[in-house]
């Protein structure tokens, strides 16, 4: 792969999942009653989204339980905190769709959803070349809105509008060992992939560290990414478990404690204490997780929750919450040359393509080789537009696809038609959520300043108490 499209094919992954492999194991968000696959309970474990599963550490149903260390908030959201984002360095298509934003989708009725145009991270590779950010942050924010991002539900904004992401990346900076950042993976593979850039800065060496101030600044308990990517989130555990051992000391941390348990109802202190012990002599996560819990519904202030959350967990006061991943599958969502879905191979359909042109690329897609005569029997298995079908196509259509390919009952043109029908469907349901927006640009300004505001106040409270216990000023 050309080396500076793969960043363009990356371009919508700062922790977004990768564009994955089909959606037959999932609901489609167009079409919450219909799995494509027929499986109307998602997977067999269970999990919220089938598409979606935390990682390893933590315990499969993200609903039910945060990791272990996991802490609450200085002053809990109802619901945990999501964050995810993209860099605005293209239009999207639909590998981002059915990869990163279907899931998005999902989650912004399931979690305190933050989803933000990462411009920041779009200049640590594309610093030589702004015009490509500045002509991609509101089409890409449009697409968002046409894949059923909802600006009522989700907190979506820019990340160049907030401060706060850019002073808690310099003050993380302050205390993160520089071995931890040249041990990400990424840093030095995508130093050699990308051989025809200057990567050699200051800001990509500091990107996953940028990326732990914009998860820790929202204080998100989850952040969904591919397998690729787990290793900027243990990075953000570990900045955020080293801050809250560095500044979350007190010396009168026992003193305050006693007084804070002394001060509640006396079975609810005891309650805490044996969930504490649980947890500390015999690892219970379930014990911790019900005694998290009972703090996040105190009535307290915010410094005396994060003393009791850093006491049950055995440490000082837990300024920063520490994170979880939230697995997304790897896309192989083919485009329409046969190979992995990417801008960078041009073979890739735009959320919000002409329909002709879809149409026409569909129509000239590459199929099964052995097919070389309408009467010649196939194997969808060996057939790129049967990865599509997948994706696209209902059981009954596809049975009919298994069928009729491997008896040469249907041509490729008949098999294409229904995909040709889904897709375009698929897309008239974008264009028609895109089209008020793209009447009125304004509108999805006005939608961004609101979401900058929402995010402001969150990132703020979380500002508020680490430049305080960096012993830094408050604002004068
Ligand atoms: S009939 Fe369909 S699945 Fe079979 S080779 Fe043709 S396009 Fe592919």
């Amino acid at each position: 792969m050309d080396e500076s499209d793969r960043v363009a094919s990356d371009a919508a992954r700062v922790y977004a999942a990768s564009p994955t492999e089909g959606a037959a194991n999932h609901r489609h968000p167009d079409n919450p009653s219909e799995n494509p696959s027929g499986n109307a309970s998602g997977n067999a474990s269970g999990n919220l989204s089938p598409r979606l599963s935390a990682h390893p550490s933590g315990n499969l149903s993200p609903r039910l339980s945060a990791h272990p260390s996991g802490n609450f908030s200085p002053n809990p959201p109802t619901r945990d905190a999501v964050l995810s984002g993209m860099r605005p360095t293209g239009a999207l298509h639909l590998g981002h769709y059915h990869g990163a934003l279907v899931n998005w989708v999902a989650l912004q009725d399931r979690y305190r959803s933050f989803f933000f145009v990462a411009d920041w991270h779009a200049l640590t590779t594309h610093y030589a070349s702004p015009e490509v950010i500045r002509n991609n942050v509101r089409e890409m924010v449009i697409d968002w809105l046409a894949a059923g991002i909802d600006p009522e539900r989700s907190v979506i904004f820019v990340q160049s509008q907030l401060p706060q992401h850019a002073e808690l990346h310099l003050l993380l900076s302050m205390c993160t060992p520089l071995g931890w950042l040249e041990r990400v993976p990424s840093y030095k593979d995508q130093q050699a992939n990308l051989s025809d850039k200057d990567l050699t800065t200051y800001g990509f060496l500091g990107y996953p560290l940028l990326q732990a101030a914009d998860i820790l600044v929202y204080q998100a308990a989850w952040v969904p990414v591919g397998e690729d990517q787990v290793p900027h989130v243990e990075l953000t555990r570990e900045v955020a478990r080293r801050f809250n051992h560095l500044y979350g000391r007190e010396t009168d941390l026992d003193t305050r404690i006693t007084g804070l348990l002394s001060s509640i109802n006396a079975n609810l202190g005891q309650e805490l204490r044996t969930g504490r012990q649980a947890w500390l002599e015999g690892g219970d996560h379930e014990a911790l997780r019900l005694a998290q819990q009972r703090i996040g519904q105190l009535p307290c202030d915010p410094a005396n929750r994060q003393r009791l959350l850093g006491w049950l967990a055995g440490g000082g006061r837990q300024i920063l919450r520490e994170p979880q991943a939230l697995l997304t599958e790897a896309s192989r969502l083919p485009g329409v040359d046969g190979r992995k879905m990417s801008k960078s191979y041009g073979n890739a359909i735009a959320m919000r393509d002409d329909p002709a042109q879809v149409e026409t690329r569909i129509r000239r897609m590459p199929t099964d080789p052995a097919r070389v005569r309408r009467t010649d029997p196939g194997d969808p298995e060996r057939c790129p537009v049967w990865e599509l079908h997948k994706v696209y196509c209902p059981a009954s259509v596809r049975s009919w696809v298994q069928e009729g390919c491997r008896a040469a009952a249907i041509g490729c043109m008949d098999c294409k038609r229904p995909l040709i029908d889904a897709v375009l469907d698929e897309q008239q349901r974008f264009r028609h959520r895109a089209e008020p927006y793209l009447r009125d640009p304004e509108a999805v300004d006005a939608m961004l300043r609101k979401g900058c505001e929402t995010a402001a106040e969150v990132a703020e409270q979380t500002m508020v108490e680490v430049r305080s216990s960096m012993g830094l000023m408050a604002r004068l």
